[in-house]
């Protein structure tokens, strides 16, 4: 099934320069970019996109880095595109992520690890348009 998957490439990567090498993976594994931008998270988007994880001890961590500088948002699309980035991405703390992985290849640690991926079609669809209008989505 053709899907659609909110990425973000994290504040550690973008300060990394690996925006082209991540974007390169996806690309090359079949994924199509239909949306993107570069953007400063507020606290207001972090508490609306990390709802789930409010009152958790790495919350404040995880927001603190979030909005510390640029990260970039993009829809990706493709069969299956919802595992298949979660696949590409590898696990949430890159020491047990499996090599080739993006998080593997560029995380620092289980916090600043590179990329955000939806984990659900229910994810996709709520976290999509928080971050991107209807006429900024070219699908
Ligand atoms: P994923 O990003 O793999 O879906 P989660 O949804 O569990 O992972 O967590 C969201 C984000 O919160 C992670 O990507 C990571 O940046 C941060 N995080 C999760 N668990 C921890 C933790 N135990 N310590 C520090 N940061 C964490
Ligand atoms: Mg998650």
């Amino acid at each position: 099934m053709q899907e659609k998957t909110l990425v973000l490439i994290k504040p550690d990567a973008v300060a990394k320069n690996h925006i082209g090498d991540i974007i390169k993976i996806y690309e090359s594994n079949g994924l199509r970019v239909i949306a993107a931008k570069m953007m400063q998270m507020t606290d207001k988007l972090a508490a609306k996109h990390y709802v789930e994880h409010i009152g958790r001890p790495y919350y404040e961590g995880l927001v603190e880095f979030m909005t510390s500088a640029p990260l970039v948002a993009m829809v990706l699309k493709g069969e299956g595109a919802i595992a298949k980035v979660r696949e590409l991405n590898g696990k949430t703390n890159p020491a047990e992520a499996a090599e080739g992985t993006i998080r593997k290849l560029y995380a620092e640690n289980g916090s600043r690890n590179a990329v955000h991926a939806s984990d659900s079609p229910e994810s996709a669809a709520r976290e999509i348009p928080l971050f991107f209008s209807a006429a900024e989505i070219f699908d």
